[in-house]
């Protein structure tokens, strides 16, 4: 099998190769070519640490495994990332093990190429003004990602603690574009495109911030019990996700359906609107709601690219397991 060390992923794929990997699993997830497995999360009892496993299998482009890893809160005393991902990839012809894939940069990549798939098909191509709403770490991945696909002119963000803006505003320095912290309002009232991610856990966005032709990305929620938005924005949106399964259970939506505003037959997969058997905006004035929960399979097709050329540069280490 192949290693491949988190230390070598930022000089093997770029994030354009990533967007090319996560549509291309949405699209063969939509031809039921490719499926998730049940996801495992538990609180281990110990450190304080959230452990699970994310897996599947993509028949179209033969990919195997598993990501697995969680979320230690103690980490960052000890100078590491208290989000920890490793990928696992077997061979799907012999069950044998083929990569050991460092999950940590690979999971912001791919995060932030979900959201970047759903602007493209869903946002208004007159879109000028993106909004942040988080200023963690993601955010600065999912802020690179989402201006490749719309030539916008300005940033604007929000963030539950103000004192990390100023990670939105380096970012945007960093991408040419001026930036400017704004009120909840400003936010709906301005921005063409909002991605949300944080961690919240009470919607923070409402509905009447939203404005008709806002395309909002969803991509904080992942876990029963966070919320972002106003679940009333679900009963004006057309509403788009990676798994409607997901989605349901520990998405945004997850809290709408609960309130029974939308049921999960209201949801479409992204990959319908990216092999255009379903229509994505249909108006100017439509409210696209993309929620991005994160699937195994995204993992999975970006680990893959990264072991693909990590062997071509020589850089991936083989072991003999
Ligand atoms: P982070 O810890 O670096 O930042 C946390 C963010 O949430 C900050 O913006 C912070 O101000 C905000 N926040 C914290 N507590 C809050 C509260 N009570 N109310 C409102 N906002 C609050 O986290 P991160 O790595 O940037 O991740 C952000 C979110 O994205 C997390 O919920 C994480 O689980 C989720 N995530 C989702 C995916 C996916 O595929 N959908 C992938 C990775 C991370």
């Amino acid at each position: 099998m192949f290693v491949v060390p988190e230390s070598e992923i930022a000089g093997l794929v770029s994030p354009a190769q990533c967007f090319e990997a996560v549509e291309a699993v949405f699209s063969a997830m939509a031809r039921d070519e490719a499926y998730n497995f049940p996801v495992i999360r538990e609180a281990i009892g110990h450190a304080d640490a959230l452990y699970g496993f994310k897996s599947g299998f993509d028949r179209a482009g033969k990919v195997l495994g598993l990501k697995s890893g969680g979320y230690w809160p103690g980490n960052v005393e000890k100078g590491l990332t208290n989000h920890q991902s490793t990928v696992v990839l077997f061979d799907p012809d012999t069950g044998r093990p083929a990569a050991l894939v460092g999950g940590n940069l690979l999971t912001a990549l791919r995060t932030a190429a979900a959201s970047a798939v759903s602007i493209r098909h869903l946002a208004r191509c007159d879109s000028r003004v993106l909004g942040l709403l988080g200023a963690g770490h993601q955010s600065a991945f999912q802020m690179r990602a989402a201006v490749a696909e719309r030539p916008f002119e300005k940033v604007i963000g929000w963030n539950y603690h103000p004192e990390m803006l100023p990670r939105l505003a380096e970012t945007a320095v960093e991408l040419g574009l001026p930036f400017e912290a704004v009120s909840l309002e400003d936010l709906g009232a301005q921005a063409d495109v909002i991605v949300t991610i944080s961690s919240s856990v009470a919607a923070q966005l409402l509905d009447a911030h939203v404005r008709p032709g806002t395309h909002l990305a969803c991509m904080g929620t992942d876990t029963r019990g966070k919320q972002e938005i106003d679940a009333a924005i679900f009963a004006r949106a057309r509403v788009f996700t990676d798994e409607v399964a997901q989605s349901v259970e520990i998405g945004e939506a997850q809290h709408a359906v609960a309130a029974g505003l939308i049921g999960a037959g209201d949801i479409v997969q992204i990959g319908a609107v990216i092999n255009g058997t379903v229509p994505g905006r249909q108006s100017e004035d439509d409210i696209t709601l993309f929620d991005g929960t994160g699937v195994g399979l995204q993992d999975l097709a970006v680990a893959a690219r990264a072991v693909a050329a990590a062997r071509a540069k020589g850089v991936a280490v083989e072991v003999d397991l």
